[in-house]
């Protein structure tokens, strides 16, 4: 199919690769690091105040073990593990969805320096999502919890469906996609896409 008519300066959207990552709250960081611990930046991603840290865990699901998780700051929340399909075959010899279609959850268990906690079912894989803020949601004709597919450019061109929009003030214009879906789509660590809505 040709996707052309889409491909447009008004369409066009960066696209960012997310490795295997974490999202701690204040609580479980002084559980698994110490209260005292001081998380500083290995890597600024696009967002202003967000950082991967040079701070890893190690994630344990079903018998399988993932070292070298690295955690995103700032602290959210709730804790949050976010893998690819790919890293949750690598623990648990499952795919992501059960026979009817539903997302699997699994028990988690994540390990630091100072302690561990566990976390009782939790889905690991996020939506596909893109980030904007108001003024680029308007410009690109979206709203808040629009579902869109976005099309990516290159010789392993692929159509992402079900792009949950995500209008939040100060954000900045990505859509997230974890290392599957960008090794599907050729795209390394940073790339670009265009919106296709109805
Ligand atoms: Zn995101």
């Amino acid at each position: 199919m040709d996707f052309s008519s889409y491909k447009t300066a008004e369409n066009k959207v960066p696209v960012e690769v997310s490795a295997k990552h974490i999202h701690i709250s204040k609580k479980d960081a002084d559980i698994l690091f110490g209260p005292d611990h001081v998380f500083s930046a290995r890597r600024q991603l696009k967002f202003n105040d967000v950082f991967v840290t040079s701070d890893s865990v190690e994630i344990r699901v079903k018998g399988g073990s993932l070292p070298n998780v690295h955690i995103v700051m700032p602290f959210r929340d709730q804790t949050k593990v976010e893998l690819a399909a790919t890293d949750i075959f690598k623990l648990t010899k499952e795919t992501i969805f059960d026979s009817e279609g539903k997302q699997r959850q699994f028990d988690v268990e994540i390990v630091g320096p100072k302690g561990r906690l566990k976390l009782d079912s939790m889905p690991l894989v996020a939506c596909r999502h893109l980030h904007a803020s108001p003024s680029d949601a308007e410009s690109l004709g979206l709203k808040d919890g629009d579902v869109i597919s976005v099309v990516t450019d290159g010789p392993r061109s692929v159509v992402l469906n079900n792009v949950l929009v995500r209008v939040q003030e100060g954000a900045v214009l990505t859509c997230h996609l974890d290392t599957d879906e960008g090794h599907a789509a050729g795209i390394s660590r940073e790339g670009f896409g265009f919106v296709i809505k109805d």
